[in-house]
């Protein structure tokens, strides 16, 4: 059986007492899963790293964390970044290249491979993101989450079929050992890109911050 991952990339929402209702559901929700079938990494913003840490904690739950983004400088005068080291402290994992950050924060491809570089060093597991096969993928990443531009957000995922081609594309060409899909993931369709061979899990925005679906999500994974 191959291991999945489900990652919960809440961007700019969420607050502390919505992440502390958001724990007390995931809870009630009584998941029940190997850690070495799924993996579910949460990533919060910035501000709640500490917190979905101390939550995952308390309440006994198999998750990871992750952040977001990260710095691609070291520490120092480097104002409002966050270095690997200050990430580390509470997190395994970071979100590298989204497309939110290329279209918002005109992130090249340049400022992506020093992220990479830097969460690498500091051992810190990016989650590459990639819209196509022609985004180029950095040495040294295992897990690529592959994201159609006009998927996220949209409620029009890719079709499964593309998204199997596209992984086991990623995988031939770079040797990648995890593709996973993202793009309008639900509930509903989770088991569509789960059960496809080359793909190893979802990316999920929007319905990761609703607990119950994301519950299912889970649970249909
Ligand atoms: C994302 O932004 O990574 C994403 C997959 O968003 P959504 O699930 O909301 O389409």
């Amino acid at each position: 059986m191959k291991k999945l991952f489900i990652i919960g990339n809440w961007k700019s929402n969420e607050t502390t007492p919505e992440v502390e209702k958001w724990f007390t559901e995931i809870t009630n929700a009584q998941l029940a899963f190997k850690i070495d079938e799924k993996q579910v990494v949460i990533c919060p913003p910035f501000t709640l790293l500490s917190k979905v840490k101390e939550l995952i904690n308390q309440k006994n739950l198999s998750f990871s964390v992750g952040a977001q983004d990260i710095s691609p400088f070291g520490q120092g005068a480097y104002t409002g970044e966050e270095n690997v080291n200050q990430i580390k402290e509470f997190a395994d994992y970071v979100i590298v290249g989204h497309s939110e950050r290329r279209k918002n924060f005109s992130e090249t491809n340049e400022i992506i491979s020093q992220k990479v570089r830097k969460a690498i060093e500091g051992n810190l597991k990016p989650i590459f993101c990639v819209q196509g096969v022609e985004t180029p993928i950095p040495q040294g990443i295992e897990i690529v989450a592959y994201e159609p531009v006009s998927a996220i957000g949209t409620g029009k995922p890719d079709t499964p079929e593309d998204a199997e081609n596209v992984a086991r594309i990623i995988k031939e060409k770079n040797g990648v050992q995890f593709v996973l899909y993202g793009g309008s993931v639900t509930d509903e369709n989770v088991t569509d890109f789960t059960k496809l061979p080359s793909v190893d899990g979802v990316l999920v925005g929007g319905a990761s911050l609703d607990a119950e679906k994301f519950s299912i999500i889970i649970k249909n994974s």
